[in-house]
């Protein structure tokens, strides 16, 4: 808190504000078509954002990297890909010499990418049928660290199962089943989830020892 006003949450909403914008567009009653985001993450997160969505809280600019680069002039448009009556909708940030590249922010200088970042780079070189895809890991202090992938089918079929999986259960509005990670720690629904309200009776321990007054 700077003299009388409050710049922390001034931030905070330029960034919520910024994050709305770009953020994918997802029609929620258009169960035919699934993103790819929806699938390559917790399915019953991707559920509840459809179904009773509850605000993320964003906690800073460098989460908006992809969204920015996606709305600039070399970002790449969304494609569709068909799986019978459905559409997989997937959009990678960009597209160069043939090959997919994602942006995506980093805490740290990573071992390895994450589980649902290769997901979505491999089903993305599906969709636009490429070979090549490459994610590059940026940090709040600049630095990068880059990963190469080269197309996988039977992972790409995962994605497909999944998708069918997420419309057959929001066609029969039945909640998806907890895929517990460490997705968990930065959602929205963990209340939902992992907390449950129940109904304790007020005991005294006089009462559970049956020596309770009696009239
Ligand atoms: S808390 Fe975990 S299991 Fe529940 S919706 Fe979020 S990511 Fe999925």
């Amino acid at each position: 808190m700077m003299g009388d006003r409050d710049y922390r949450t001034t931030i905070q909403n330029a960034v919520k504000s910024i994050g709305d914008e770009l953020e994918i567009d997802i029609d929620s009653k258009n169960i035919q078509t699934i993103h790819l985001q929806e699938v390559v993450r917790c399915m019953r997160r991707a559920y509840y954002d459809r179904i009773d969505p509850q605000e993320v809280e964003r906690r800073g600019f460098n989460e908006l990297l992809s969204g920015l680069l996606r709305k600039l002039q070399y970002g790449s448009d969304p494609k569709d890909f068909d799986i019978n009556d459905l559409k997989l909708r997937g959009q990678a940030d960009m597209i160069v010499d043939d090959a997919i590249l994602l942006f995506r922010p980093g805490t740290e200088e990573l071992e390895n990418p994450h589980a649902s970042d290769v997901l979505y780079l491999n089903a993305c070189m599906w969709i636009y049928d490429k070979e090549d895809g490459i994610v590059v890991y940026i940090t709040g202090d600049r630095k990068e660290t880059t990963f190469s992938l080269t197309r996988n089918k039977k992972m790409f079929e995962d994605i497909i199962r999944r998708v069918r999986v997420l419309n057959n259960l929001l066609k029969e509005q039945k909640t998806p089943i907890l895929e517990p990670s460490t997705e968990c720690n930065e959602c929205q629904y963990y209340e939902r989830c992992f907390t449950q309200r129940k109904n304790t009776k007020q005991t005294s321990l006089a009462d559970m020892l049956g020596l309770g007054k009696k009239d």
